[in-house]
């Protein structure tokens, strides 16, 4: 029996019950993470809490009890027997429920808050092979710093690459690349690594930060720096990021082969140095 986290308790997932005036339900008005754990410990805890508290203030979302989220997330881990299982968490905060109507409730209402963990190992072979992705128009609002649920763009966006056989989708916003539909990107030119700014055009992923961290410790130059599209063909690697496959390379963009269809050396480089630090950690 899955046991899922909701509104303060413990309880079974499948007593769960979510009104469908809850405003998550109706106008997707909620933010939500994804964390993952390393069978010992969660991957940048501290990382994740200031998003959420973050995407909580931007959206004047109030969840008083935000800090507990690391003790609901063990909790889950423990509960659902996944200590020793590479998994996900996944939480979601939405503005509660009231009557509907766009402006926010005239009486404060309490937050809906719902999570729940499930088992996932990281895709070997997309890891090592790489991805291809196609190239679209960014259709989403400037407000993409905040981990908001409402993924609609997002996900009609995926849905039509997937259908034309690619994995991921990566954005371009005034003939720039931003971020891909569910995953950062770096792009390399020799040995410098481009990577979108922070700004509202891109969720500031935690993968994001700690690869940029580990390239420069490395000495690799990253440059936070806008890519433009149309110089795509100058790339001789490129990789995607995120919290449920990590470093994943970039082996074609459309039709455009990167790399002679494999992955880059600072790719591979990356990944080492990704997987090496998560080895200290687990020891
Ligand atoms: N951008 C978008 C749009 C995403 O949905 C995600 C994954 N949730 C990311 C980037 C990567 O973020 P993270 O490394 O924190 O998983």
């Amino acid at each position: 029996m899955e046991t899922a986290f909701f509104n303060g308790n413990f309880i079974p997932k499948n007593e769960v019950k979510i009104s469908p005036d809850d405003r998550g339900f109706l106008f997707a008005d909620g933010i939500y993470e994804v964390i993952r754990w390393y069978t010992g410990f969660f991957y940048d805890m501290e990382g994740h809490m200031s998003r959420l508290k973050r995407s909580l203030k931007e959206m004047r979302i109030s969840w008083p009890e935000s800090d507990s989220f690391p003790s609901v997330a063990a909790g889950l881990i423990e509960r659902n027997d996944l200590k020793d299982k590479p998994s996900l968490v996944y939480l979601q905060v939405t503005r509660g429920t009231a009557v509907r109507t766009h402006a926010f409730p005239v009486q404060p209402v309490p937050a809906t808050v719902y999570a729940s963990a499930r088992s996932l190992s990281i895709n070997p072979g997309m890891a090592d092979r790489g991805v291809r992705v196609s190239v679209t128009e960014d259709p989403r609002w400037n407000r993409c710093d905040i981990k908001s649920v409402s993924l609609l763009p997002n996900i009609l966006s995926l849905q039509q690459a997937v259908e034309s056989g690619f994995s991921e989708c990566v954005f371009v916003r005034n003939g720039f690349i931003t971020e891909c539909s569910h995953s950062n990107i770096f792009l390399a030119g020799g040995n410098v690594l481009y990577t979108h700014p922070e700004s509202g055009y891109i969720l500031s992923g935690i993968t994001r930060k700690n690869v940029i961290r580990l390239a420069r410790e490395a000495g690799i130059d990253v440059r936070e720096t806008p890519f433009p599209a149309n110089r795509l063909n100058d790339i001789t690697e490129a990789f995607i990021t995120g919290t449920s496959f990590e470093i994943t390379p970039v082996t074609a963009f459309d039709d455009f082969i990167v790399n002679r269809g494999r992955p880059g050396p600072l790719t591979e480089l990356l990944r080492t140095k990704f997987r090496e630090e998560l080895d200290r950690m687990i020891a």
